[in-house]
């Protein structure tokens, strides 16, 4: 069974995507936690960080490199962002498909609850 994000990488499910490339897909979170909430998303189906290999280091890499030109282009560069990426279940991940979360748009908080 294809994850959620799958399906939104196959078009079988509606979500507003703001890049794509051959590696990764990026689109609006549907619950945005912030302002800004953009999910960053490998069209390689990884379960979670815990399942990355040394094969992933190339997607991986892009995945933040993308990030980082997607927060320009969103103007929260300046202002200031935070990059999470939950793991398993003590990390909040809920959809067992990589993703980098982008939030931004307002002052993030220390320590994250
Ligand atoms: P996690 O909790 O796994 O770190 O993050 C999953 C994120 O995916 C959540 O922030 C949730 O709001 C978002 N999400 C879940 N289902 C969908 C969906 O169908 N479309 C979009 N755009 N976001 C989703």
């Amino acid at each position: 069974m294809s994850s959620i994000f799958t399906r939104i990488i196959k078009r079988e499910i509606p979500a507003v995507i703001v890049y794509e490339d051959d590696l990764c897909i990026s689109f609006r979170d549907i619950d945005p936690k912030a302002p800004q909430h953009i999910l960053v998303v490998p069209k390689k189906e990884i379960k979670s960080m815990a399942d990355v290999t040394e094969d992933d280091e190339l997607i991986l890499g892009h995945l933040l490199v993308k990030a980082s030109e997607i927060a320009r282009e969103q103007g929260i560069s300046d202002s200031g962002y935070r990059i999470v990426i939950n793991t398993n279940k003590e990390g909040g991940q809920t959809v067992g498909h990589v993703h980098l979360h982008l939030l931004g748009g307002r002052q993030m908080e220390w320590p994250p609850g």
